[in-house]
């Protein structure tokens, strides 16, 4: 087995053996045991990882602690400078191997490198922007000659589970807003992106974070519930943020429920899309479009549901076929101008597909699509539009995380809102309307974290407060002074003039 057994980053390789990263150090794991991690448009074995045991978590937990004490005092401008500089490093990895890296994990088309590379380097320059908004108060006090001082102060150590989706990006989201706020952090990047995840934490590495703030505990998948079970419930973690499914996000909220611990939890979506009578209908197409589609429908703000006004609705269902029609789908290895590649595994590949095949065997009518998967590992699925799809079918309420939207149709405002609403999940929304103030209300009123007004559901910078309000897509937020929220917690500390006499 290759090892490090150095201080510090190494090159990044795509064949070579992904190792553990604790206390600034890589190594395999306790027991030597490793995972395959695999190319899923071509179904080949890309490289080893080593799989984290509970004794190399509670390592890492160790170290994180041990580094807490010195990282949490540091200067703001010594975090601040590391965090500009990793920004720098980060985005340089453009011209190395993070493009092959990425294409070959999560078949990540060319965009999608970029925007994984280019929109990671800006969240780390907006967490080295938080540095010194990391703000207390002074509030007055009614005891005499007493002052009181709220001050923000970081946590501890925090376990942060980021998946493979936007695997740069996420990873960087996890974990900047945390450090920066004086935390430090133990990582459980996804099973299936190891290496696109590593990237932050070898740009942080390179820029000087000091060893033992950031910890790297990939495991197999068979390990991922204890190790997690076992962080959550460490008595020297304080906090846990989870990006990932709604279903493990309430395992995790079960055992962060049994200690009290605070939590963060960015879960999935089901975005709806209200398309008004009088919305331009180019623009709108544009959007869904782009919401639903950009990497294969797999963002958790894709849009899901396209919630059209009856007046408009052959016009505008004639428009959205047309452009989604002439999208490139194909193997992102061999055609590099595809703007939709392979999902990320084929068992995920065959859920989505189950779920059109299900709809439309209980009545749905297929608008576009071929209910087939293609390539060479059958990951590839082109876009699939569907109308009559009903509360009675799955892909109704399921979050498909695929190139799939559902087509429903409305006549009143309120109608609208209230379809945008029958959902569980509540991550984002969109509204096409050249009224302005109208669309405004009804922005008001659909229940999500954010709802765009003329843009696509997809829309996030970092320092936009992201996030759902409950159910199925969690809650918590990471974004700008959100993040310091989050990731601090208030202390009153008060001085007390000498020689007060205190009665009871
Ligand atoms: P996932 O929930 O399947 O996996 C997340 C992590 O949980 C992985 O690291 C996995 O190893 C681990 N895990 C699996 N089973 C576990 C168990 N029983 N106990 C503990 N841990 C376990 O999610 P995913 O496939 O990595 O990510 C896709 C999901 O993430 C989608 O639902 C998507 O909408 C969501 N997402 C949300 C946001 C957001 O900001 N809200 C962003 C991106 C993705």
């Amino acid at each position: 087995m290759a090892t490090n057994g150095g201080v510090g980053p190494k090159a990044t390789t795509l064949s070579q053996v992904q190792e553990l990263f604790i206390g600034g150090k890589h190594k395999p794991s306790s027991d030597n045991v490793e995972f395959q991690v695999i190319n899923p448009m071509t179904g080949a074995n890309i490289y080893s990882c080593a799989s984290a045991t509970v004794d190399d978590v509670s390592e890492a937990i160790e170290s994180a602690h041990t580094a807490f004490k010195s990282w949490s005092r540091m200067g703001p401008s010594a975090r601040r400078s590391i965090f500009l500089k990793a920004a720098d490093i980060l985005e340089g990895y453009i011209h190395g191997d993070a493009p092959e890296i990425l294409a070959s994990e999560v078949s990540a088309t060319a965009t999608w490198v970029k925007v994984n590379i280019f929109s990671t380097a800006n969240v780390l320059r907006e967490a080295a922007g938080l540095v010194t908004h990391i703000k207390g108060e002074i509030v007055p006090a009614d005891r005499p000659g007493t002052t009181v001082l709220i001050t923000r102060e970081p946590l501890g150590v925090m376990y942060a589970i980021s998946p493979w989706n936007a695997p740069v990006n996420l990873t960087a989201r996890a974990i900047a807003c945390p450090l920066i706020c004086g935390n430090t952090v133990v990582l459980k990047p996804s099973e299936y992106s190891p290496k696109s995840q590593h990237l932050v934490i070898k740009a942080l590495t390179e820029a000087g974070l000091p060893a033992g703030c950031i910890n790297f505990v990939p495991c197999s998948p068979d390990r991922a519930a204890a190790n997690t079970e076992f962080a959550v419930k460490h008595p020297t973690v304080r906090h846990i943020n989870f990006t990932g499914s709604e279903r493990v996000g309430k395992i995790i909220a079960g055992w962060a429920a049994s200690c009290v611990k605070k939590c963060v939890f960015e879960l999935g979506g089901k975005a709806p899309v209200i398309v008004r009578e009088d919305a331009d209908l180019d623009d709108a197409v544009e959007s869904i479009i782009f919401g639903g589609l950009a990497n294969n429908g797999q963002v958790c703000m894709s849009t899901e549901r396209v919630i059209v006004h009856k007046s408009i609705s052959g016009d505008f269902k004639s428009r959205l076929l047309a452009r989604a029609g002439a999208l490139k789908c194909g193997n992102h290895h061999v055609e590099k101008d595809v703007s939709i590649s392979g999902l990320f595994t084929p068992a995920s590949a065959s859920r989505v597909l189950g779920l059109v095949k299900s709809a439309v065997d209980t009545g749905a009518t297929l608008l576009m699509g071929d209910m087939k998967l293609d390539g060479p590992n059958k990951t590839i699925m082109r876009p699939h539009i569907l109308e009559g799809v009903t509360r009675e079918m799955d892909l109704y309420h399921q979050e498909s995380f695929g190139p799939v939207m559902i087509l429903l149709e409305f006549e009143t405002d309120e109608e609208g809102v209230d379809l945008a609403n029958d959902s569980d999940f509540s991550l984002c929304a969109s509204v096409f309307s050249r009224d302005v103030m109208r669309a405004m209300e009804l922005a008001k009123q659909v229940r999500a974290g954010s709802c765009h007004i003329n843009g696509p559901t997809i829309y996030i910078e970092p320092t936009l407060p992201n996030g759902g309000v409950g159910g199925s897509s969690g809650y918590g937020r990471f974004g700008g002074v959100a993040g310091v929220e989050e990731f601090t917690e208030r202390k009153i500390v008060s001085l007390a003039q000498p020689g007060m006499k205190y009665s009871f």
